[in-house]
């Protein structure tokens, strides 16, 4: 956003002849003023106060727009010299945003979905879903959902009696999405669902039809497709920046240790580390191409004896064939220290992601020759909460009617390409992809992220 309009400081002002009364009718303050004068008066707020250092307390120059969707300009102070501040959020009145039941209260339900809802700005906490009594007492107390609101596994069809809960957030093992999103469906509610969306693309089919029958919105949680740098990447890939696309490195690596836990047991994970984080690796992938992968080659392997793959593997190795000649490199594993990168590498240049799959801490580098000279530049951009931006975007689809930029069918075409991977490494011979989704299906339109 550019501001470069308003005064930075009083010799500016000076030097551009705007008194401080003119930038207020300038940028419309004294209209919003009268809007809110009834409301700072009831909350007993003054214009200025004295204290004790003698200096006045004031309200600095700012534009206020009448339309609460719109940013509160402040008054600059920094140089063009240095990095834009983003600017101010636009949270909607708690009573306008969509509200969300979380169903499941693990790990990145606690850790993660709670304290994002916090910092959203279309979307709040409505309902809680556990199968622990103590957890939802204590974690309703925490984040304020009514007794009411709390639902267990066998109450909760009852959702659908509750006017405060829109959408239902299925953050449960993946062996369940598809049971809680069809009951969640049937409840008129519209889906959230976490990744992987099922354990099968014969589940997720079933899943669309639940939703489709319902008449509700269902969007597959890809927070990567939210992402501020990989977003970059797919614009840069698409401008062609670096010439033509030949081929990509990725790997999505972390280390388990408990053999008992839900994502080693077949039934309820599905599969390994290719259905839990080396999605990423083929999600991503498709999203910042664009494209379809046409064929794909894999080995896979697990460790004899180790407890932890006794039902799941290990590891996963493929490569994906793109429709112009693309190839991706790709490799899962789940017993290696913590390694979320890819790199694309092009014609005149590439593009590493360090931490590209994370929850946070993604680091750009881009690379090109000039000359004698090899550049590599760090493109640094403003973290976001990802788990914030994707739950604000279904809330703005379900307010404007949209379709979500995430779709059950993005969800079912990453579980057909996973099929042929995993049969690809049994058969140790290379698997066409079926075209058997329509493409036009997997994205709703472009996200506003604000
Ligand atoms: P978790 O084990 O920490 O939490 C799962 C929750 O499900 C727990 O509260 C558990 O009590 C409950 N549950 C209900 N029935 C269960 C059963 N029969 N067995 C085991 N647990 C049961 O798992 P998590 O890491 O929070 O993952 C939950 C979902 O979220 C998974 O689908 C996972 O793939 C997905 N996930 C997505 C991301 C992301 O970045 N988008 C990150 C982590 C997990």
């Amino acid at each position: 956003m550019n501001t470069t309009s308003i005064p930075t400081n009083t010799e500016n002002k000076k030097a551009n002849g705007i008194s401080r009364k003119d930038f207020l009718s300038l940028t419309g303050r004294s209209v919003a003023a009268v809007a809110v004068a009834g409301f700072a008066s009831a909350c007993g707020a003054a214009n200025s106060i004295s204290g004790q250092s003698g200096i006045k307390a004031d309200s600095p120059p700012s534009k206020v727009p009448s339309d609460a969707t719109k940013p509160i300009v402040l008054e600059e102070w920094k140089s063009k010299n240095d990095v834009e501040s983003a600017p101010t959020p636009t949270p909607l009145p708690h009573n306008e945003r969509i509200g969300y039941a979380i169903v499941g209260l693990g790990h990145l339900s606690l850790e993660e979905l709670l304290p994002a809802l916090n910092s959203c700005k279309k979307s709040r906490l409505a309902a809680l879903v556990s199968g622990s009594p103590e957890k939802l007492k204590k974690v309703a107390l925490q984040y304020g959902v009514k007794p009411e609101s709390c639902y267990s596994y066998e109450t909760y069809d009852q959702i659908k009696n509750n006017p405060d809960v829109d959408v239902i957030y299925i953050v449960l093992p993946n062996g369940l999405h598809k049971e809680y999103v069809i009951r969640g469906a049937k409840a008129g509610k519209h889906i959230l669902c976490e990744k992987p969306m099922a354990n099968s693309s014969a589940e997720c089919r079933e899943m669309i039809a639940a939703c489709n029958t319902a008449g509700v919105k269902l969007m597959l949680a890809y927070r990567i497709q939210y992402q501020p740098h990989n977003c970059k990447v797919r614009d840069m890939l698409k401008q062609g920046t670096l010439g033509k696309t030949k081929y990509i490195q990725a790997t999505n690596g972390q280390a388990s240790a408990n053999p008992d836990h839900w994502r080693h047991k077949k039934a309820l994970a599905g599969g390994g580390a290719l259905p839990d984080i080396g999605l990423y690796c083929i999600n991503t992938n498709r999203f910042i191409l664009g494209q379809e992968p046409t064929e794909v080659f894999a080995y896979q392997y697990s460790t004899p004896g180790d407890p932890l793959f006794k039902e799941v593997e290990e590891m996963v190795s493929w490569q994906m064939k793109f429709p112009d000649g693309i190839i991706a490199n790709c490799i899962t594993n789940y017993d290696s220290h913590d390694n979320k990168d890819y790199g694309v590498f092009c014609e005149k240049g590439w593009l590493k992601l360090d931490n590209a799959y994370a929850y946070k801490g993604q680091d750009l580098k881009k690379s090109h020759a000039e000359g004698k000279e090899k550049i590599i530049e760090n493109i640094v951009i403003a973290e976001t909460d990802q788990f914030a931006v994707e739950m604000d975007h279904f809330s703005d689809c379900i307010k404007n009617n949209k379709r979500p930029f995430s779709t059950g069918e993005e969800g079912l075409q990453d579980h057909i390409i996973m099929e042929a991977v995993y049969e690809s490494a049994r058969t140790g011979k290379p698997v066409k992809i079926p075209a058997a989704v329509d493409p036009k299906l997997f994205h709703g339109p472009e996200p506003e992220i604000s």
